[in-house]
């Protein structure tokens, strides 16, 4: 990998222009629009404080709309503020830019909470027939999954108290999280690493390079153990206090509530996905076999298989995905396509930029931009289909408005992974070599495995968590450490060896802290997506076209009714058992290929 950084990749140019929305962190509109927002915001509290639930549907209507325009005007300047500094973290005007409008914003926020209280406030009889009202059509949605709160918020005044308390209390709790994370060392051969450099060494070809690297992650995390243990449990205990203030029966309720599924919907998934266990061990039994080993210990898990590794110079990336993109749906290529030819794009790697890849949406009166750390490997070229997946989604998306465009978790994978699935199965079809379609194989599975079977039992480990915190009082390491070897050797099975020094690395996971419940997102995005490439190799060229009827919908609707024309019916628990037919295909097509080599 050292050696692939020296080559050139063909994206050392390739840097975004982010003129659509601004000409610069200088340009007089970006201070222009701030104050707009901030007028516009005292103008809709002179005009509707007190009288939102008094309105007629189509005084509600321009209510609504004037709102939605302040949102995205301040969306519109936080977003610039971001992007542009994710492509130099180290520059202090960018910096400062970023700040300024981060607490612009929560004070802008803070103006307009009346409006949304207003509404979700309003009597049950009255809010029913403006949610049905032909006026307030577009917004019907919107109108009435705001309303789903009302049951747990609390009066104004007391959501104000506890806004701020957060600052210094849960908020606090996760930045010094994070601040120990960033800042702890790994003892590793005598060297200091990061946790991130000290995690790569997992994927090392070399076993005892793997074994070492799992025993300085273990050290470093078990010398912060009485402090982890400390902020797992205060933000559980402050959990608990939250669900209980808004009424939530579970601790996964309010997560279900945000993703708009049911906690029934679910639960049926969690039950299929833990039902499928038998996939991960017969998978990991086979990667045992062809690496070798008498044994496959946790250490081992990330070995990668023997297999050339592929370089893409940036122009074959883009060929790569714009094909396989076109074979599907020549709208889809069109719409990719724009990325490059009008630099909608930063894919440069640079010095001080931010690591990973997103596609940002912005704002419906601009267009959306991908981000993204272009090294050449195979995996960059997933990353690049991945995340033009999601631009392709946000630019049709853009059609509901600032208010309904944005998906909720569950489906906001949705083009990203199909994405991906496009130009996966493209480069299996056009790959002969067997050994190389063994080693492609196994990084699809092994993704899946990742976002399928591995967030399922962190859902495990989190509701084990969650309950005992609340029946038990406050837990202990050893507690912890036990529930996170249960969760897991559940999902493994006698395939991995877990040691009991793995048993602490529950410790570093950082999505269990600051949004918790979210990793079954995940789960139900990707087996989503796996039913619906079953469904499009089976509909062939009819499916294409109500594919991007469901992607220009954005979250106008409940998922369950946007997806309801491709065939797909969320609410049935047998569902989810063809996306995991779907990966269990995947599975013996390895098994296939290793027994035939
Ligand atoms: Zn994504």
């Amino acid at each position: 990998m050292q050696a692939e950084q020296t080559r050139s990749t063909g994206a050392e140019q390739i840097a975004w222009d982010l003129s659509d929305l601004y000409a610069g962190v200088d340009d007089p509109a970006l201070e222009a629009d701030m104050q707009r927002a901030d007028a516009d915001a005292a103008a809709l509290d002179r005009d509707y404080r007190g009288r939102v639930a008094s309105l007629d549907p189509a005084a509600l209507a321009e209510a609504v709309a004037r709102y939605e325009q302040i949102v995205e005007l301040a969306t519109k300047a936080g977003v610039f503020a971001h992007l542009i500094w994710s492509t130099d973290t180290a520059n202090p005007r960018y910096g400062a830019l970023l700040q300024k409008t981060t607490e612009w914003s929560s004070q802008l926020e803070q103006k307009l909470v009346f409006f949304t209280l207003e509404w979700i406030n309003a009597p049950d009889d009255l809010a029913h027939s403006r949610i049905a009202d032909p006026a307030l059509a577009h917004y019907r949605h919107w109108l009435e999954v705001t309303r789903l709160y009302q049951p747990h918020m609390l009066s104004e005044p007391e959501e104000k108290i506890l806004a701020e308390k957060a600052v210094t209390g849960r908020e606090a709790w996760v930045r010094f999280f994070t601040e120990l994370m960033g800042s702890a060392r790994y003892t590793f051969d005598g060297q200091e690493l990061t946790q991130s450099a000290v995690l790569a060494k997992l994927y090392d070809p070399d076993r005892e390079v793997r074994r070492r690297a799992a025993a300085a992650l273990t050290g470093g995390l078990r010398r912060n153990l009485p402090i982890t243990t400390f902020i797992f449990n205060t933000l559980a205990a402050d959990k608990a206090s939250d669900d209980r203030l808004r009424r939530y029966p579970t601790w996964i309720s309010s997560r279900n509530l945000s993703n708009e599924v049911s906690d029934e919907t679910v639960e049926a998934l969690i039950q299929a996905v833990t039902g499928r266990y038998d996939l991960v061990a017969r998978y990991y039994h086979l990667k045992r076999q062809i690496l070798g080993l008498d044994e496959l210990a946790d250490y081992d898990r990330y070995a990668p298989l023997p297999a050339a590794p592929g370089f893409y110079h940036w122009d074959d990336a883009r060929e790569t995905v714009l094909q396989a993109y076109a074979r599907f749906h020549p709208e889809v290529a069109g719409i990719a396509e724009q990325f490059f030819t009008r630099r909608w794009i930063d894919a440069a790697e640079r010095p001080n930029k931010q690591g990973g890849a997103y596609s940002a949406s912005t704002v419906p009166s601009a267009h959306p931009y991908v981000f993204l750390n272009y090294t050449g490997r195979t995996r960059d070229v997933m990353t690049l289909a991945h995340e033009l997946g999601h631009g392709v989604h946000q630019y049709l998306s853009r059609e509901q408005g600032m208010l309904q465009a944005h998906t909720p978790l569950t489906t906001a994978e949705m083009a990203s992974t199909f994405g991906e699935m496009l130009v996966f199965s493209d480069l299996m079809a056009k790959e002969s070599d067997p050994n190389a379609r063994l080693a492609m194989l196994a990084n699809k599975i092994e993704d899946s495995f990742a976002t399928i079977f591995r967030q399922v039992s962190m859902n495990r480990f989190e509701h084990a968590l969650h309950t005992a915190r609340r029946e038990e009082g406050e837990l202990t390491s050893e507690r912890l450490s036990a529930i996170w070897l249960e969760t897991q050797r559940a999902m493994f099975g006698d395939s991995v060896r877990l040691t009991d020094d793995y048993g602490v690395w529950w410790s570093y996971v950082p999505h269990f802290l600051r949004t918790p419940g979210y990793v079954y997102a995940y789960a139900f995005g990707e087996l989503l997506v796996l039913a619906l490439f079953r469904l499009y190799r089976e509909q062939g060229d009819g499916f294409a076209p109500r594919y991007l009827d469901v992607l220009r919908a954005g979250g106008s609707d409940w998922p369950e009714k946007i997806l309801a024309p491709l065939g797909v019916d969320l609410t049935d628990p047998g569902f989810w058992q063809h996306g995991l037919a779907e990966l269990d295909a995947l599975v013996s097509e390895a098994e296939a290929i290793a027994k035939g080599s």
